[in-house]
């Protein structure tokens, strides 16, 4: 979080800087089945945000040491692209995508019945191609459909999303200017169905009361997520019975 105090980041009529209201979300596309050697795979677009991810498996963990012999390990990887964003990012992991890659992979096995593939492991490699705030939301929820698309049984979709504070006001899903100069971030990962938490994070200081507020722009956005992904998810099972249809 920045201290810009220079920078208005909400106009006079309560308008953020890209033109959305404080409850709205940056527009969101998903598809699914976008790489052919995946065993499931999802593109997310969440405002300039661009992420693919890749599934594989289950399948048997390598090293054997790693393996757990009542359930599956879900080694989620989120990498960004050097080219991502506007001052190159050199290559490689770094302590952010490393902290980054375990709280998705925590937030994913309370998704996925873990425990119907003892010694099993999942394979989530998330790389952000463009990278405009929230990214970590953002992989989430791709990857939570990549594993659906892969046909892995889950319990619940995990829906990211964020909530933050900028000039002193509680808005929905900041975007880059909001993330750099806000007051404060509050990511969250949570189970669509039963509302449970399954990541929380958070960047800057937000009251008790500030929290509160947050968390309820979250899970009213958490339906309208929760529905993007699902129809991402529908597209997919019409196009497999259309071609199943013409055999
Ligand atoms: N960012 C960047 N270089 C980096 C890391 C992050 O430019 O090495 C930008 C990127 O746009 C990212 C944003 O800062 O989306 C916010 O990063 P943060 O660590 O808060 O994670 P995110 O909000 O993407 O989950």
């Amino acid at each position: 979080m920045g201290t810009a105090s220079d920078i208005k980041l909400i106009d006079e009529n309560g308008l953020r800087i890209d033109g959305r209201s404080p409850t709205e979300l940056r527009p969101i596309k998903i598809e699914t089945d976008v790489l052919d050697r995946a065993d499931g795979s999802a593109f997310i677009e969440w405002g300039g945000n661009k992420i693919l991810v890749a599934v594989y498996g289950p399948r048997e963990a390598y090293p054997k040491h790693t393996q757990d012999i009542e359930k599956a390990i879900i080694k989620a990887r989120y990498n960004m692209a050097a080219f991502s964003v506007d001052e190159r990012k050199r290559p490689g992991p770094d302590r952010r995508s490393i902290e980054i890659s375990k709280v998705i992979s925590e937030a994913l096995s309370n998704a996925v019945m873990v425990e119907q593939f003892p010694r099993a492991q999942i394979d989530v490699f998330i790389e952000v191609l463009q990278a405009d705030a929230g990214t970590r939301i953002a992989g989430l929820t791709a990857a939570s459909v990549a594993l659906a698309s892969a046909g892995i049984p889950m319990r619940d979709l995990v829906v990211g999303c964020a909530a933050g504070k900028v000039d002193g006001q509680i808005v929905l899903d900041l975007g880059k200017e909001e993330d750099n100069f806000g007051e404060a971030d509050l990511p969250m990962g949570i189970l669509a169905k039963s509302g449970k938490v399954v990541l929380m994070q958070m960047d800057g200081d937000l009251s008790a009361e500030e929290f509160d507020k947050a968390t309820e722009l979250i899970l009213d956005a958490v339906k309208r997520i929760n529905e993007i992904q699902r129809e991402a998810l529908a597209g997919k099972f019409v196009s497999l019975a259309l071609e199943r249809g013409g055999e």
